[in-house]
């Protein structure tokens, strides 16, 4: 097939074909594109760059993965958090806040992939060329292969117990980018991990009046107690501790290598990835939550609307009336939340518990179907929920995409032109 260079909106005026269609211009859908563009497969990337970061994570947050644990990938390791820094002349800080991540980001974005298309993919379906997807406003583009880098933002974790409470009384953590509304208000805090830890600790210093109800028998913090470990001074700690950041000592290893990881037995791999990814806050959040009431082994048991708010019952028999629950018990991936994928092709996919069963290059079992991100922690291990796991996934699906006789290539592309959307006109 030959292929043309056109704009993005000429092609998308004539129904384009394209090789690859990445879903997502999060972490995992840039890597994968710069490592797809870098192979001179041809690429073409749908959706808003950093959506979720800016969306769904609250103003004041720091991330919680380390500064190496949070390059983009890319094949040759170049646009780094380091690099970004140097350009912004940016005094570095550490933990990294939200909105430096959210521009390191979008200017790897603008760097990779000037040309996404900002566009929604509303429909994914079978069509005579592999896929045939349809974007916000109708119009279609048909793909050999399709990349899901679509991210977790549909897969919100809402226990049943607050099934009866309108959001103004119960809202998830995703549902707020910035807490500083709650000021003066009485709020619970439900989780005990990153999120609710860190919420909370915004939510007290934007005057609101806390208390965090964890189900867990203790608040578990990462690094307290690492440091010399993790210092520079010592010789081991590039062994002990590998740029990856997911996992304690030795499992690290293993989670680090998700090829390694996805050979092991599962209840291995289940255990391992409990033990990587269970609960826990970051050390620099310990000393801001010094004022705000942590009770540990409590669940909620009911909540209901009250005169003046919510009323919750925990299992030890008390009660607390407040003005709001803030629920931060994660997310839980299923696969059958993209609405985007046509129900015959959710059929044609194999998973277990809401993830997709996945082979080489994150393909499933849809050959031409590939998914990124957590949706491959099943398969691939608790690193894909991570920063950290774009270069690896970066590598593989390119390996699996470019060795891949039917794809088209752009040997004759010059680089100026590879970095925009290059199209095939249907053949
Ligand atoms: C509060 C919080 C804190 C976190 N902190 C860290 C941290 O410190 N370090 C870390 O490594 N990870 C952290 N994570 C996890 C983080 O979300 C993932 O590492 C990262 O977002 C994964 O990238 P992604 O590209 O898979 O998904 P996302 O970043 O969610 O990107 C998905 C993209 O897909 C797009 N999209 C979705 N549907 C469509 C569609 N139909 N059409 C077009 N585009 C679509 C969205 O617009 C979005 O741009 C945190 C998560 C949360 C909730």
């Amino acid at each position: 097939m030959e292929t043309v260079a056109v704009s993005p909106k000429r092609a998308m005026k004539t129904d384009p074909s394209v090789n690859v269609a990445i879903i997502g211009a999060g972490p995992y859908g840039l890597a994968a594109a710069v490592h797809l563009r870098a192979a001179n497969v041809e690429t073409c990337v749908f959706g808003e760059a950093m959506e979720f970061w800016e969306r769904q994570m609250p103003v004041g947050m720091c991330l919680r993965s380390s500064w190496a644990a949070s390059h983009i990938g890319h094949p040759s390791r170049e646009l780094t958090l380091d690099e970004f820094a140097a350009s912004e002349s940016w005094c570095i800080s550490k933990p990294i806040p939200l909105d430096r991540f959210i521009n390191y980001g979008r200017w790897f974005q603008r760097c990779v992939a000037p040309d996404v298309d900002r566009r929604r993919v509303v429909r994914i379906e079978r069509g005579s060329k592999g896929f045939r997807l349809r974007l916000d406003g109708g119009e279609t583009v048909h793909a050999q292969r399709v990349v899901v880098a679509a991210g977790i933002s549909r897969c919100r974790w809402r226990p049943p117990q607050f099934d009866g409470l309108p959001k103004e009384l119960a809202s998830h953590s995703a549902e707020h980018h910035d807490l500083r509304h709650f000021s003066g208000r009485r709020i619970v805090v439900v989780g005990g991990g990153q999120s609710a830890l860190e919420s909370a600790a915004l939510l007290q210093e934007a005057g609101a009046e806390v208390e965090v109800i964890a189900r867990q028998e203790r608040i578990r913090w990462l690094d307290q107690r690492a440091g010399w470990l993790k210092s520079e001074r010592n010789p081991l700690r590039s062994l002990m501790y590998p740029a990856t950041d997911v996992g304690p000592p030795i499992l690290n290893r293993i989670v680090a290598a998700p090829d390694l990881f996805r050979r092991l037995p599962r209840a291995i791999r289940e255990r391992i990835a409990f033990r990587s990814i269970r609960p826990a806050g970051a050390g620099w959040l310990a000393s801001r939550l010094r004022d705000v009431p942590i009770r540990t082994s409590r669940v909620v048991e009911s909540a209901r609307p009250a005169e003046d708010g919510v009323e919750l019952r925990l299992d030890d028999g008390s009660r607390r009336n407040i003005d709001h629950v803030l629920i931060c018990t994660g997310y839980r991936v299923d696969i059958a939340r993209y609405s985007f994928l046509a129900p015959d092709l959710l059929s044609s996919v194999r998973t277990a518990d809401g993830y997709p069963l996945l082979t080489d290059g994150f393909e499933s079992s849809l050959p031409g179907l590939h998914f990124l991100g957590a949706p491959a922690a099943w398969s691939y291990g608790p690193l894909c929920r991570f920063v950290s796991g774009t270069p690896f996934s970066g590598r593989a699906l390119t390996r699996r995409i470019a060795g891949d006789r039917t794809v088209t290539r752009h040997a004759a592309v010059p680089d100026h032109e590879r970095a925009g959307a290059v199209l095939a006109e249907p053949s």
